[in-house]
């Protein structure tokens, strides 16, 4: 049986000891399966149902010149708000690929190539709208797991792209601190008060939840994050003042980095 160990060294009237607790986790392992299994199956259920209704609504949405401006007004919301049901289903199906344990092994992510990719990305989100600038100040790659740093990395910054009014001004970088790897996105936007902080990479916790719709966000990308990072055992830290912007900083360990390939 999985079993949890605690270890205490005490003193007790100058005696050294040492207190070993051990506590039996068969239980709380398999609730904690079966969650997992509950999120995933809903997930993958609800597409199904999902993907028919956004079918008819778009065939709806063909015809519907020939119907009252107040139903094409409602047919506009539904085609949007099955949109974003399908980006919660996607996000939440990413996060259950992620929480069942995979025996895949880490492959080398090619920095250069993968930000560009995503630099390319949020050029695109942004349409002209913000500055984007992509700096590159290590040759080191990532031992890891390529789809899941895009996607961890994307969301980072298409978040510093929606949380930025026009104008405003995004830095993707990944460069070294000491020995360890770090990839940043920093943004002159909104920014975030500082107690939500702690908070932020909870499933469905957005800092204002009314403009869920205006940013189209599905409250999942930073869970996301935080769960990527933690299977390359990496660490995100958040820095941000309200109204100044906010940096996202994912600092990978030395042993999760690997020599660029030398040159043939
Ligand atoms: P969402 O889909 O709502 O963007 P996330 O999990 O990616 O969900 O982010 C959670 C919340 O954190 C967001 O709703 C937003 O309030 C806040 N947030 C994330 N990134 C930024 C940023 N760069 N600037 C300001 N607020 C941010």
């Amino acid at each position: 049986n999985p079993h949890m160990f605690l270890q205490f060294n005490i003193t007790l009237f100058g005696r050294k000891d040492r207190l070993i607790m051990v506590h039996d986790v068969t239980r709380l392992k398999h609730l904690e399966q079966m969650r997992k299994d509950f999120v995933a199956n809903v997930s993958h259920e609800l597409r199904t149902p999902l993907t028919v209704l956004s079918g008819y609504i778009e065939t709806m949405q063909m015809g519907a010149d020939a119907l009252p401006p107040r139903w094409k007004r409602m047919l506009q919301q539904m085609y949007e708000q099955s949109h974003r049901m399908g980006n919660i289903i996607k996000d939440l199906l990413i996060l259950s690929r992620l929480e069942n344990t995979h025996n895949d092994k880490p492959k080398r992510v090619q920095i250069s190539e993968l930000l560009t990719a995503i630099h390319n990305d949020a050029v695109a989100l942004s349409g002209g709208r913000h500055k984007i600038e992509l700096q590159i100040d290590s040759d080191k790659d990532i031992s890891g797991f390529y789809n899941e740093l895009r996607s961890a990395f994307s969301n980072l910054v298409f978040n510093a792209v929606k949380y930025t009014p026009e104008g405003g001004k995004v830095v993707i970088r990944w460069y070294m601190s000491q020995d360890h790897g770090c990839f940043s996105v920093e943004d002159n936007g909104i920014g975030i008060a500082p107690h939500h902080i702690p908070r932020l990479t909870e499933r469905f916790y957005r800092v204002d939840p009314s403009r869920n719709a205006e940013t189209g966000g599905t409250g999942l990308g930073l869970a996301i994050v935080k769960h990527v990072l933690g299977h390359h055992q990496a660490e995100l830290r958040i820095t941000s003042a309200t109204g100044k912007g906010s940096t996202f900083l994912c600092d990978f360990p030395a042993r999760c980095l690997l020599n660029a390939p030398s040159a043939q």
